[in-house]
């Protein structure tokens, strides 16, 4: 796997793109600047991996599109060393952005095949810190709680109440929350039986479902 200057190139269109469109923190498109988001493609669209699209990958599974990653990522407020679990590994993208912005990252997915490939790829490309798991996410991952932030990158129709038991005081969960279209929803915990929830803009995402996938 090769980063041409050609790809760096791509790049910087793509996060000029993502600042018209009204992406501010630095630190994100600096992380979206640095990560070559072709690795995480299948050879078939390394053409198209800086438009800002979403691409299959494998298990009926999408990437997400750019600017989506950058929306949640900018929502989420990273701070270098915050410990976040991400639910919905896919083609671990969205991990390695927030472990290129510092972040100890533990990552989940119910799918083992793209769980498998993320892993192998995430170590091959120099983010072996970033933790991956094969599992059900809808109840999160007790052991490692409390997070600084959760991340759910699959469209769930109601927020999971272990997600939020596993947030630090202070802490914060992103989340599309939807059947069709999902809305974008920041929830902080802001004391031990108290939260505060935000609603942004409207998403569609690949849903988010209990258990792990049945093997193929
Ligand atoms: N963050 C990914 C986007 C992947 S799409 C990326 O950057 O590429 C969402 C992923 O969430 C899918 O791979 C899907 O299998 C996974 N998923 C859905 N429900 C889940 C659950 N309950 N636990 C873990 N993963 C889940």
């Amino acid at each position: 796997m090769t980063d041409t200057y050609r790809h760096k190139g791509l790049r910087k269109r793509l996060v000029a793109s993502l600042e018209q469109r009204g992406i501010k923190d630095e630190a994100v498109l600096a992380a979206i600047g640095a990560v070559p988001r072709h690795f995480f493609l299948d050879n078939a669209f390394e053409e198209h991996a800086y438009e800002d699209k979403p691409f299959p990958i494998g298990n009926e599974q999408t990437i997400s599109q750019p600017y989506t990653v950058a929306y949640m990522t900018e929502l989420l407020e990273v701070k270098r060393g915050d410990r976040i679990l991400e639910i919905g590994t896919g083609s671990g993208y969205q991990a390695a952005i927030l472990a290129a912005m510092g972040a100890r990252v533990f990552t989940v997915e119910r799918q083992e095949a793209l769980y498998i490939s993320a892993k192998k790829l995430l170590a091959a490309i120099g983010f072996s810190s970033v933790r991956c798991f094969f599992r059900d996410g809808s109840k999160g991952m007790p052991e490692y709680a409390p997070y600084d932030k959760i991340v759910v990158t699959a469209g769930a129709p109601v927020v999971p109440e272990p997600l939020l038991r596993q947030l630090r005081t202070g802490g914060m969960l992103i989340i599309p929350v939807g059947e069709d279209v999902q809305y974008m929803y920041r929830i902080t915990r802001i004391a031990e039986t108290e939260f505060k929830e935000e609603v942004f803009d409207a998403f569609r995402f690949v849903p988010f479902l209990e258990g792990v996938a049945p093997k193929k």
